[in-house]
């Protein structure tokens, strides 16, 4: 080991992962889950990987000597707020002594605007611009803005690196990001079509065209990133052309808690029949809609699924009508690139769920789309791999996404490592 630690911080609206990297060889050491983040149910699962640096002491043998490392498990109770999980985190690895290690903090930031189209040195400016972008990802950036104030607190000699997942997007066509509106709106307020998940999808890419055994910069292909929050990409010779998600990640697909599309018109419609203001309907579109809004249960995939095979009505059509709306973005991404060599299904539901890949590309048979139960089945939790029959062309792919190690890289590289 390098003695060259990073660490990685990756807030999300309802979950937080943590990756603590060796710069020299990308080794993972530490990495902690955090998730149901703000519900009673929240816990952090801390995974450590063999390392002779890494010291066991008495009371944690549960990750003594496993090289497929061992899980410890925290119950948050009331604590479960973001918060919360960073000074776990950092207890976790000041009992190591790991802390004294890490040479620089890299932080995944969601959105800042146009004023920032690559990673960035975290400064009072740029927390100034996360902060007034909060507007733009109202789940994300105080998530963000968490993250990076607990790091300085605790180490506040350490450069921190924001890696903002807009920046992959910076390569679409003027056609597929401006918006049929006056354009003085994009000339004075910048309002035009950002997309989000950059830093999945520069991860994703790359890898997918490795198990293709294709050159990134001579293929095409459509990339579904489906966690609590999605979106689709459509990536043409390594670089992004078009994405679901707008100026905000509200727009497209069905997520966790948000909407995705509806008419724009519901602003004045819901204003005049349902007396809601403004923040209301934001509210409404960001937090109550998307797979809770329309089963009435809940935002989670895996819960839905285990409600929709016991019956539950609205679990079923929540999962219809998500992957309905996800089969009709992939054909429409097609068409940006003109054809795709593959489909590839990444984010927490897209690397676990059989069912929604199954059910989504059922879809897609016009596409010459198909999938492989079997390997559906068996590439699942971590697997990267095809699930489309042996030969198929598109082919349908797995591959999980690690934004922590895309994350790690360019912190390692402006921190000057
Ligand atoms: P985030 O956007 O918060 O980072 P993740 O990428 O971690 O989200 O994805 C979270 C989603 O993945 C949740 O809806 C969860 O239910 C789903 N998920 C995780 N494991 C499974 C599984 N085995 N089957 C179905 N869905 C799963």
């Amino acid at each position: 080991m390098s003695n060259q630690l990073i660490l990685v911080l990756n807030c999300g609206s309802s979950s937080l992962k943590a990756a603590l990297i060796d710069h020299a060889s990308g080794e993972l050491i530490l990495s902690c889950l955090a998730e149901k983040l703000t519900s009673n149910d929240a816990f952090v699962t801390f995974k450590y990987f063999e390392h002779p640096h890494v010291q066991p002491i008495d009371r944690r043998s549960w990750f003594v000597g496993k090289s497929d490392g061992e899980k410890h498990q925290i119950e948050m109770g009331e604590n479960n707020d973001h918060k919360s999980v960073v000074q776990a985190l950092l207890d976790e690895l000041k009992a190591h002594d790991l802390h004294t290690m890490i040479k620089a903090i890299g932080h995944r930031a969601v959105h800042a605007g146009e004023k920032y189209n690559s990673s960035v040195l975290v400064d009072d400016n740029v927390i100034a611009a996360l902060e007034e972008c909060i507007p733009l990802a109202p789940l994300h950036n105080p998530a963000n803005l968490i993250g990076i104030r607990a790091a300085q607190e605790v180490f506040p000699d350490l450069p921190n690196v924001c890696v903002f997942d807009t920046a992959f997007h910076q390569t679409l066509p003027e056609y597929a990001y401006t918006y049929a509106v006056p354009q003085e709106l994009y000339k004075k307020y910048g309002f035009r079509r950002y997309g989000f998940h950059g830093t999945s999808f520069r991860y994703v890419a790359p890898t997918a065209a490795e198990l293709l055994g294709k050159d990134v910069n001579n293929c095409s292909m459509v990339i579904a990133h489906l966690g609590n929050g999605a979106s689709v990409c459509a990536v043409k010779n390594g670089q992004s052309v078009d994405t679901s998600m707008g100026i905000t990640p509200l727009e497209g697909l069905v997520m966790g808690t948000r909407s995705g599309d509806v008419d724009a018109s519901a602003y004045p419609f819901l204003a005049e029949n349902a007396g809601m203001d403004i923040k209301q309907v934001n509210d409404l579109l960001n937090k109550k809609s998307g797979l809770l809004g329309i089963s009435g249960l809940s935002n989670d995939c895996r819960t839905l699924q285990e409600a929709a095979a016991e019956g539950h009505e609205g679990a079923k059509l929540a999962l219809e009508v998500m992957t309905y709306r996800l089969a009709k973005y992939i054909a429409a991404m097609s068409i940006a690139t003109g054809g795709i060599d593959a489909l590839v299904f990444t984010g927490g539901i897209g690397e676990n769920s059989d069912l929604v890949r199954s059910k989504t590309v059922a879809r897609l048979r016009s596409m010459g789309l198909e999938i492989d139960e079997a390997a559906n089945q068996d590439v699942r939790f971590g697997k990267a791999g095809f699930i489309s029959p042996k030969g198929k062309t598109p082919a349908v792919l797995v591959v999980p996404t690690n934004e922590e190690r895309m994350i790690a890289i360019d912190t390692a590289r402006l921190a000057k490592l």
